[in-house]
Order: C-alpha cells, then sequence, then structure tokens
C-alpha cells in the first residue's frame, strides 16, 4: 500500500465516521467509493496491545498507528501467552521449553492505560486474556476482580486459547471436554453480561487438518447462547494446505448450525497461505460475501518493541488485501466495520458503498 492511501485513510475514516466513533453516523450524501479509497480495514477486532514477554510498544504510540492508518475501532487484547518475567524472550517459539501462561497483569496493564489515555477519537474496547481454558477454576472470580476494579469497561474475552499447536512446546495445555463442561459458570456470566468470547482453537494440522474440530464443536454445542468468535476461522500456520472447499463447507456447516458464531479472518498467515492464491479465493470469496454479516476483519498484529509503525502498517494492509475482492455489501460489513459494530451493539453505521 502507498503511502498516500493511507493517509486518505485516516481522512476517510475522520469524514465517514462521526467525531464521536461510537455515535451514529449522520445519514447524508456521502458513500464510500470504493474505486477512490482505500481497501484497509477501519476495525482491528484482533489486536495485542501486550507482547509474550520483554517491553510493549507504548499504548500511545500504539494508538496513534491506528489513527495513522484509518483504523477507528479495536479491541484492546492482553495475550494469552505470557513468558514469565526473567526470560529474555519475545516470541515464545524462539525459546522451546520456557513456560508460557496466562495472566491478569496485561488485562491490568491495559485497563490502567486505557483510563489514563483514553483516546476521544478512537474507539478501544477492553478485553480480558487471562483464562487459561484448561484451568476454568477461578476464571469467575478473576471476572468479578476486574469488574470490580473496572466497573464497565470490559466488554470483550479474548483471544484465548482452546488448543494451540504452536505454544504446545511452551507447556501450553489443550483443554479438554471435561474442561469444557466446567468452563459453565463464566459463560454464564458472559451472556449474562453479553460479552463476546474469541477463542484460538486450531483447526487441525497438515498431518490431520480436522484434528482438533471436536473441541471446537464442543464448545458450540454445549454452549449455544454464548457469542462465539473463532479466531482465523481455525487456520494456522501448522495447517497451511487445506482444501479451500473442504474448509469452507465445514465453516458453512458451523455458521449454520450455530446462530452464535462469528469468524475472525485475521492474521497475515490466512493471506500467505490461502487467500493469496485464486483458487483459494475462489471459495472463499462467495462464502464470505454469503457470511459477512458474521465475518470480523483484525491484524493479530502484537505490540513486542521489536516492531514499529511500518509492521503494523504492513500487517494492516496484508489482512485487508482479501477486501478487494468482496461485494459491496461484504465490503460494507467487514471493512467498513458493519459486522462489528453489529455484534457490539454500536450505534455506529458504516457508510454505504457507491454504486
Ligand atoms: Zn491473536
Amino acid at each position: 500500500m502507498n503511502r498516500r492511501s493511507v493517509i486518505g485513510g485516516a481522512l476517510l475514516a475522520l469524514t465517514a465516521l462521526t467525531a464521536s466513533p461510537a455515535g451514529a453516523v449522520p445519514a447524508g450524501p456521502g458513500c464510500f467509493d470504493r474505486a477512490r479509497n482505500p481497501y484497509t480495514s477501519v476495525v482491528d477486532s484482533h489486536l495485542h496491545f501486550r507482547p509474550f514477554g520483554g517491553p510493549a510498544i507504548p499504548f500511545k504510540e500504539l494508538t496513534g498507528y491506528l489513527r495513522r492508518t484509518g483504523v477507528r475501532y479495536a479491541n484492546v487484547y492482553g495475550i494469552g501467552q505470557t513468558l514469565p518475567a526473567d526470560s529474555a524472550c519475545t516470541y515464545y517459539l524462539d525459546c522451546p521449553g520456557t513456560k508460557v501462561t496466562p495472566s491478569m497483569k496485561n488485562d491490568f496493564a491495559n485497563a490502567r492505560d486505557m483510563l489514563e489515555n483514553a483516546p476521544k477519537d478512537l474507539h478501544l474496547t477492553l478485553s480480558m486474556t487471562f483464562p487459561d481454558l484448561a484451568h476454568p477454576d477461578g476464571v469467575l472470580e478473576r471476572m468479578r476482580l476486574l469488574e470490580k476494579e473496572y466497573p464497565g469497561r470490559f466488554r470483550w474475552m479474548g483471544e484465548v486459547n482452546l488448543v494451540k499447536q504452536a505454544l504446545l512446546h511452551n507447556g501450553h495445555e489443550p483443554a479438554d471436554r471435561a474442561d469444557i463442561a466446567d468452563w459453565a459458570p463464566f459463560m454464564a456470566e458472559l451472556r449474562a453480561r453479553h460479552i463476546p468470547l474469541t477463542i484460538h482453537s486450531d483447526l487441525g494440522n497438515d498431518g490431520d487438518h480436522t484434528e482438533f474440530l471436536p473441541l471446537m464443536e464442543e464448545v458450540l454445542e454445549r454452549y449455544p447462547h454464548n457469542r462465539v468468535v473463532w479466531a482465523h476461522m481455525g487456520l494456522s500456520k501448522e495447517l497451511s494446505a487445506m482444501d479451500p472447499g473442504q474448509h469452507v463447507r465445514i465453516l458453512r456447516r458451523l455458521l449454520d448450525r450455530h446462530a452464535n458464531l462469528d469468524l475472525d479472518i485475521s492474521w497475515r498467515v490466512l493471506y500467505d497461505q490461502y487467500f493469496s492464491k485464486p483458487r483459494a479465493r475462489r471459495e472463499y470469496v462467495p462464502f464470505l460475501n454469503r457470511y459477512a454479516q458474521r465475518v470480523l476483519t483484525g491484524t493479530d498484529f502484537v505490540a513486542s518493541r521489536d516492531k514499529d509503525f511500518q509492521t503494523y502498517k504492513e500487517e494492516l494492509e496484508v489482512t485487508s488485501r482479501i477486501n478487494k475482492y468482496l461485494d459491496d455489501d461484504a465490503f460494507r460489513e467487514i471493512a467498513l466495520g458493519q459486522s462489528y459494530f453489529d455484534l457490539l451493539h454500536l450505534r455506529a453505521a458504516a457508510p454505504r458503498v457507491c454504486r
């Protein structure tokens, strides 16, 4: 993406969305002209403000990245896998054997940053990332602690890990069926507070493409009234050669059966391994057009200090490339944010696309 389109995106978002990002966009003659405006998304629903280990990009700097790229809505995720404080590691894959654990520290740090520096021109949704799904005891109590300290602030949960194969060398223990049954108390609390839950659960791997599908289905069958967002549509680096047709058939079946399931298409791995290939797009584009109201976009950027604005800008651009192929209705839902606004019951409305 060239620099002009980034700046154009920022200008556009400022004019298309009202000064108060949560406010409704006034109805007017303006429409979004896809031929003249960037295709990068105005929502980043999957953004980790905390790194695995080491220093984070400061909150004000990161929110500046959003502003400069035209992103106006974002989820403030912690990270579901933190390295020990005494580790020199910033990325878990570089340190096999070092145990990673979810922690409340990130959620507290994000909440504090939000209170101290809440930007008025961005709509940020604070998310709880602390739960260890394989050890659900105590999740409800900790949710209540966060609510007591920061009343009404946390409106999302995730990304939390059900099965993440990339972490298996770092002591990550996938949740099993018995653990999922034990989620009941906190899942009830999420329902009562209308909080969506974003779950990272690998669909499978190049040995067995659907090895872990039964676990995700167990969640959906057991908790049909929880709003569940499936991160990356189950894809990962470990599953690089899934047949897109088979993948889409699985997703359609789950979406048709589970009305409260949404899909997250964040992470550049989806583009690099799938969306970049015309044969794969022939399957995914009609599917995304059909289910756009239930699809959320995001970068999956992780704010470790070894990255900078260029990295964020590139990840936003790459994860937005699929937007170019969407029809106008799907573009409005996904890239212009309508599906996200609806999921969070925001009063915002995406501009209509010029015909
Ligand atoms: Zn993530």
